[in-house]
Formats: C-alpha cells, sequence, structure tokens
C-alpha cells in the first residue's frame, strides 16, 4: 500500500468545561443485583448543550440516563443538576423531563389536553395553560391538531406532541431515551433535523440516549461513547470520527478497517506501521506505543484509493453497488480490506490492484486494547 504523510489533526477538542454545568455526574455506580450496569461514571453536561450518550446495547446508557432522571438510585456517587445534589431527590422533584420512545399519550384526551396535563396538575391557570399549550404547538409545528385524540395523529405527530408535553413544563434538562427508535426510516431523518431546530429555539440540556451512530452524528454537540459501563471517548461528532480514541470507537462509528502491523518508527507523534503485504501506513495516536509493538490500524473505507497498475498482490475479491458508491472488498496476504469509491471507479472481482491511502484520520492503537466489537462477536462465534 502506498501511503501519503499524515499532517496533524485540525480537530476540535472536546466540549471543554468552562461554561455552568446543566448536570455532573461524579463516581457513580450503579450495580442491578450482580451485574454491574455503570462503573465509576464522571460525566459533565453543559448548559444548553445537546449531548447524546451512544454505544451498544446493554452498554449502560439508559441506566445513566434514569439515574439523572431520577427513576434509579445510585450505589455510589453523586448527581448534581444545576449545581444541586439531587442523588437522594425522586423524580418527580427534579428540574428533568423525560421523553420515551413508548410515547404514552392519554388517549381518551385531546392533543391540547394531553401537552396541558402536566401544568394542570402543578396548578397553572386555565389562560397560561392554553397560551403555553398553544406556544408548544406552533414551536412543534402541529399548530392544528388540538382537538384531536393522539390516535387520529400519524407517528411524527404523535412524538411532536409527547415532545411537547414534556417541554411545555420548562424543564432545565430533557431527557430523550431512544425518543425516534419506533419511527421509520424516513420519518426519522427529518425528525432528527426538526429535534435540533426545537434544541436551538428552546435552549433547553438535552442529553439523548441511541444506539444509532448516524442519528448521534447528525444532532449532537458532543457525543458521549459508552461500553460495558464506562465512557470509551467523551468528544465532539467530527473528532469522534476524525480521531476516535480507541479501536472500539473506530469500529462503533462509521464504517472502517482494522488491520494489523509493526510499529517501525515514531516521530513527533506520527506513528510508522509495517502492515506486511499492505505496506507501510502513517497514522496518529494516542496510546504508549513504542518501535516494535504490534499494534491495529483504523483505515476508512472512503480513505482508500485503489489503483490499477503493477500488482502490488491485492485483488479484488467482490464489488458491490451501495447506494451512490461502490464498496470494494480486497484481500491482501490475511488482511480484507474495504474500499469506497465513485461508480465509475471499480474495478471487476479477480483484477490485481494497489492501494493507496492518502488521509490524516489513520489512527494506531496499541495490540492491547480491548477487542472492537465485530472481533469479539467473530471470537465468540468460533
Ligand atoms: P439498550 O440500548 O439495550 O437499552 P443500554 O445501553 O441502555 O442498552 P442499560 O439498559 O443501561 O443498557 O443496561 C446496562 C446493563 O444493566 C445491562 O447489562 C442490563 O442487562 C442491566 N440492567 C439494566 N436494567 C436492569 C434491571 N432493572 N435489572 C437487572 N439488570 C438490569
Amino acid at each position: 500500500m502506498i501511503t501519503e504523510p499524515a499532517s496533524s489533526s485540525g480537530a476540535p477538542s472536546a466540549g471543554a468545561p468552562g461554561g455552568r454545568a446543566a448536570v455532573e455526574l461524579e463516581n457513580v455506580t450503579k450495580r442491578y443485583g450482580d451485574v454491574t450496569a455503570i462503573e465509576d461514571l464522571d460525566l459533565r453536561v453543559e448548559d444548553g448543550e445537546f449531548l447524546t450518550l451512544l454505544g451498544p446495547s446493554g452498554c449502560g446508557k439508559t441506566t445513566t440516563l434514569r439515574l439523572i432522571g431520577g427513576f434509579e438510585a445510585p450505589n455510589r456517587g453523586e448527581i448534581r443538576i444545576g449545581g444541586e445534589d439531587v442523588s437522594s431527590q425522586p423524580a418527580y422533584k427534579r428540574p428533568v423531563n423525560t421523553v420515551f420512545q413508548q410515547y404514552a399519550l392519554f388517549p381518551h384526551l385531546s392533543v391540547s389536553r394531553n401537552i396541558g396535563y402536566g401544568l394542570k396538575h402543578a396548578g397553572t391557570g386555565r389562560e397560561e395553560t392554553a397560551r403555553r399549550v398553544d406556544e408548544m404547538m406552533h414551536l412543534m409545528q402541529i399548530p392544528d391538531v388540538g382537538d384531536r385524540r393522539p390516535r387520529e395523529l400519524s407517528g411524527g405527530q404523535q412524538q411532536r406532541v409527547a415532545l411537547a408535553r414534556a417541554l411545555v413544563m420548562n424543564p432545565k434538562v430533557l431527557l430523550l431515551d431512544e425518543p425516534l427508535g419506533s419511527l421509520d426510516y424516513k420519518l426519522r431523518k427529518d425528525m432528527q433535523f426538526e429535534l435540533k431546530r426545537i434544541h436551538r429555539e428552546v435552549g433547553v440540556t438535552f442529553i439523548y440516549v441511541t444506539h444509532d451512530q448516524e442519528e448521534a452524528m447528525t444532532m449532537s454537540d458532543r457525543i458521549v461513547v459508552m461500553s460495558n459501563g464506562h465512557i470509551e471517548q467523551d468528544a465532539t461528532p467530527a473528532e469522534i470520527f476524525d480521531r476516535p480514541r480507541t479501536a472500539f470507537v473506530a469500529d462503533f462509528i462509521g464504517d472502517t478497517n482494522i488491520v494489523h502491523g509493526v510499529v517501525t518508527r515514531i516521530e513527533n507523534g506520527h506513528v510508522t506501521v509495517d502492515l506486511g503485504p499492505l505496506g507501510e501506513i502513517g497514522g496518529s495516536t494516542d496510546d504508549a506505543i513504542v518501535s516494535g509493538d504490534r499494534v491495529r490500524v483504523s483505515i476508512r473505507p472512503t480513505d482508500v484509493r485503489v489503483e490499477t497498475g503493477p500488482s502490488g498482490g491485492a485483488v479484488v475479491q467482490d464489488s458491490v453497488l451501495v447506494g451512490g458508491h461502490i464498496a470494494m472488498k480486497i484481500t491482501s496476504g490475511e488482511e480484507t480490506v474495504v474500499a469506497h469509491v465513485g461508480r465509475g471507479s471499480s474495478f471487476e472481482p479477480g483484477s490485481d490492484v494497489r492501494l493507496h491511502v492518502e488521509s490524516d484520520r489513520i489512527r494506531v492503537f496499541a495490540a492491547d486494547q480491548p477487542e472492537v466489537a465485530a472481533e469479539q462477536a467473530a471470537a465468540d462465534q468460533s
């Protein structure tokens, strides 16, 4: 493989503390019997931020959200909202509201009365309730459905009512637990932009839980990637994509190739790795790596260029059309690399090719980092 020198990354730094924290978790541990759902978790969410907890099923996202909402109590650690320790406060006393995947609207009440339900029970006057419900319906862009019952609305409209019902209470923090999970793909994409707009307009802190990395990348100011009850990386979407801190994050966010090699040189944080038949490659790392170490290297399929010419020992195994690009599976020695190329630039299976990588997104990870999800699944099956 021919590689070009990687320049230093210009990725922005992670959501640095400095503003006012809306929510803080300090050393929080939650166990269910023998299962440790989250362990020694530290998390700080800035005021007005859209923060997403992202990770595979069972990593502890919902538990973290439920701890903030007061639906669970931690075994250890402290939870603060707006600077106040709420660790032992019940859910109804906390200045937060939650939107769940199942919106649980009252079927026998009209949309207006669903949205105004909490205000009514808080003793808000009739006129004030009507004004705030109307304001919410305009914000959600459903101004004309106030008299309908929930069953007379589409899925997307029902989700807007659930959001309105939570936001009308003026929470300091809105917790969203996979709220778009039951919508179809197209509607989910539309609602992602809608949620971003609503967040901008109301300025409330949003903490969002999802296992969908694309959803997290689209909406968030900051993403916290979780695995096995701990935080793998806490950074902006761009930094998480361009400079994943671990092989787990590289594999979970977007498509990537994880290939194996040995470090031949380290200079000013730039690592050169011998990938065997794939040649040499340069990348960046956050790990303590020395020359001679075995490492894993993450290469995004969009960063691999496939060229014709004298064979570099790489052979095209498969070539399939995926939407707007062609995904080519290429083997070289023991390694398989996927390249995403334009529709006019693919090669037939069986072609001898050369691979050329040009990117400052190449990341190098110590081999002793925990296995990435795909490798682990393959090992579990064998
Ligand atoms: P998902 O995306 O599937 O909802 P998650 O990342 O939100 O997953 P959690 O629901 O927080 O994960 O669960 C974390 C761990 O805690 C899992 O191993 C889960 O089985 C366990 N767990 C969660 N709630 C309970 C409970 N009430 N009793 C026992 N174990 C639980």
